[in-house]
């Protein structure tokens, strides 16, 4: 019962700096990563609804909305 799974990472908020680190990213990696998210709701890996990026730390932090239960979920690209 998957309600959306990303073809594509358009409409993603990112930063101009996570932009950067993103953009660095394979587009098929980038789309395992946005439908490979843990859920802690759900207790399931799910997809990332409403993507938005930033660099924390030096690396890249993602969140989102769980497409499942619309919980928050994050992850962060290492
Ligand atoms: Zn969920």
């Amino acid at each position: 019962m998957r309600t959306i799974v990303w073809e594509k990472d358009e409409g993603m908020k990112l930063t101009p700096k996570a932009k950067k680190i993103w953009e660095s990213i394979p587009a098929d990696q980038r789309l395992k990563i946005l439908n490979n998210v843990w859920c802690v709701n759900c207790m399931k890996t799910t997809s990332m609804g409403k993507a938005e990026g930033k660099v924390d730390g030096g690396m890249l932090s993602l969140t989102g909305i769980c497409t499942r239960c619309g919980g928050v979920v994050a992850r962060v690209v290492e």
